[in-house]
């Protein structure tokens, strides 16, 4: 067999690249689409969340720039995805919920400022999805990290939608709901106003407001967008 039939008889792996603010439904949506697809899917913001925890552990600061890319620098992440969601291992330590906990969301969202770290973390998450066929997820992977990925969804909502379904995933109720929300709009705010690429569309990005459409209605959208670019 040649090369050239065996192109022909299975599809181009596509780079797909999916961002939005926090609570769009990204996760979700890229793993059961990369489930589909047999691809494999990238979290990006895990591996902020994992150098914030690092930080956390180290008494770092999550402002001092230079500190933060020299744990980068020594920091080894694993993204795992499984069929229960993703896995992430820090240094070989299973530290998936950990790094879901608020401090170290609020961690990601400070370390992810500064441009040096931007830098390292690209670098990294370009070599993790250089052989495409995968899903990759964040805030910046169709403007910075795969500016030719073959597919750019960006998946919004809106923000009051958007708090309900982290309490609702989270299962955050009565006082803390306030604080949480709170947190999850100033994270917002900073992702969008940071000088080091702010979250924003891609100018050739598919726009999908998921306020009012459910889980498998966007999937299929998706879908239908994946098939569109194989043929093309
Ligand atoms: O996506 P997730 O909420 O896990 O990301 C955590 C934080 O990491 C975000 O609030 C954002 O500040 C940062 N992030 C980023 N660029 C990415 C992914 C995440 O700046 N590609």
């Amino acid at each position: 067999m040649n090369d050239h039939s065996t192109d022909e008889q299975s599809p181009r792996k596509l780079t797909i690249a999916i961002d939005g603010p926090a609570g769009a439904g990204k996760s979700t949506i890229a793993s059961r689409l990369a489930r589909k697809l047999g691809y494999v899917n990238l979290e990006s913001g895990a591996m902020y969340r994992a150098l914030a925890l690092k930080a956390i552990e180290r008494d770092v600061s999550f402002d001092d720039e230079t500190a933060l890319v020299k744990l980068a620098q020594n920091l080894r992440i694993q993204l795992e995805p499984t069929i229960g969601g993703n896995r992430t291992l820090m240094d070989g330590r299973d530290v998936s919920s950990r790094i879901r906990e608020r401090d170290v969301s609020e961690g990601a969202s400070r370390v992810s400022v500064h441009p040096h770290v931007r830098e390292w973390m690209v670098a990294h998450q370009r070599e993790m999805g250089a052989g495409g066929g995968v899903v990759m997820e964040g805030r910046d992977i169709g403007t910075k990290v795969f500016p030719d990925a073959d597919l750019k969804i960006f998946l919004d909502a809106d923000p009051v939608v958007r708090e309900q379904r982290r309490m609702t995933q989270q299962k955050i109720k009565g006082d803390v709901a306030a604080n949480v929300a709170a947190e999850l709009r100033e994270r917002d705010r900073r992702d969008r106003t940071r000088a080091a690429s702010p979250l924003a569309a891609a100018a050739d990005a598919v726009l999908i407001d998921s306020s009012s459409l459910s889980e498998d209605e966007v999937l299929t959208r998706i879908e239908q967008l994946v098939q569109q670019r194989r043929n093309r």
